[in-house]
């Protein structure tokens, strides 16, 4: 390799994510899957001078690039796609696998609020980003330059599949009991409408005893599959 395609780069987080999401678990797989997926973006100093994010609440959706923080260094060429059952292999800059070099994430999320009483923090929503993830950068997203519906897209052509979801009259109740009830059960159809079972889980038979829990906010939302081929969230409960 050339002196200059080794050269390494030192890059610093420009600030950090507060997420919806406490887990990497059960988070969909591409931000636009769950808009009602919340999240704040609070700047660190240097960047955090409002200087810095003046004009942007002109724009409403924006590009993040942040690091895989939780995903380990180590990568391989192949990897599996979830998209593919885990059976597929493909190559690795083929996919928006989180296993690779450099661990550089790409999201487009909504921009709601800016708020720079206190430094600089934004308000986004419809994210894929576990809470604390390091942002590297924002850029304004232009939809006439970036968005081309008709492109190729691979393995992944069109939205996963999404499942219905119900609700036990138990987790009712329990969002009832909420200030957030109403946006809480919107995040909780749409991140259980992507089945975040395993895949092993989601083909095999006869598992609609087994239980499984999702962490959303602050609450554990315990579901199963339901006879109708979907989904019941059967129990919202604080995390303890
Ligand atoms: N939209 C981004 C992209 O294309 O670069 C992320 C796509 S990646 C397939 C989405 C998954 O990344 C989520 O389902 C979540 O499990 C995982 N994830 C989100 N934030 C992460 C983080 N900070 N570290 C490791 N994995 C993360």
């Amino acid at each position: 390799p050339s002196s200059e395609a080794s050269t390494a780069f030192t890059l610093t987080p420009i600030g950090r994510i507060a997420s919806d999401y406490p887990d990497k678990f059960g988070i969909p797989r591409q931000p636009g899957l769950a808009s009602a997926a919340r999240a704040t973006l609070t700047l660190a100093p240097p960047f955090d001078d409002p200087l810095t994010v003046r004009g942007l609440d002109a724009f409403s959706h924006l590009w993040l690039t942040f690091i895989f923080h939780q995903s380990p260094t180590r990568w391989t060429p192949l990897v599996r796609p979830p998209r593919l059952g885990g059976n597929a292999k493909h190559g690795v800059f083929a996919t928006r696998s989180t296993h690779r070099p450099n661990r550089l994430g790409l999201s487009l999320v909504e921009l709601v609020k800016i708020e720079t009483h206190h430094g600089v923090t934004l308000h986004l929503r419809g994210h894929d980003l576990v809470d604390g993830t390091p942002v590297l950068d924002i850029k304004p997203y232009l939809a006439w330059a970036e968005a081309l519906p008709e492109a190729r897209s691979g393995f992944a052509p069109a939205p996963p599949p999404s499942l219905p979801v119900t609700f036990s009259a138990t987790a009712e109740a329990a969002l009832l009991r909420r200030r957030d009830g109403d946006s809480l059960r919107e995040l909780i159809r749409q991140v259980l409408a992507q089945d975040p079972r395993p895949a092993y889980h989601k083909n095999a038979q006869n598992t609609s005893e087994r239980r499984y829990g999702v962490r959303l906010r602050d609450v554990d939302v315990r579901f199963h599959p339901s006879a109708s081929n979907g989904i019941e969230a059967m129990h919202v409960e604080d995390i303890v």
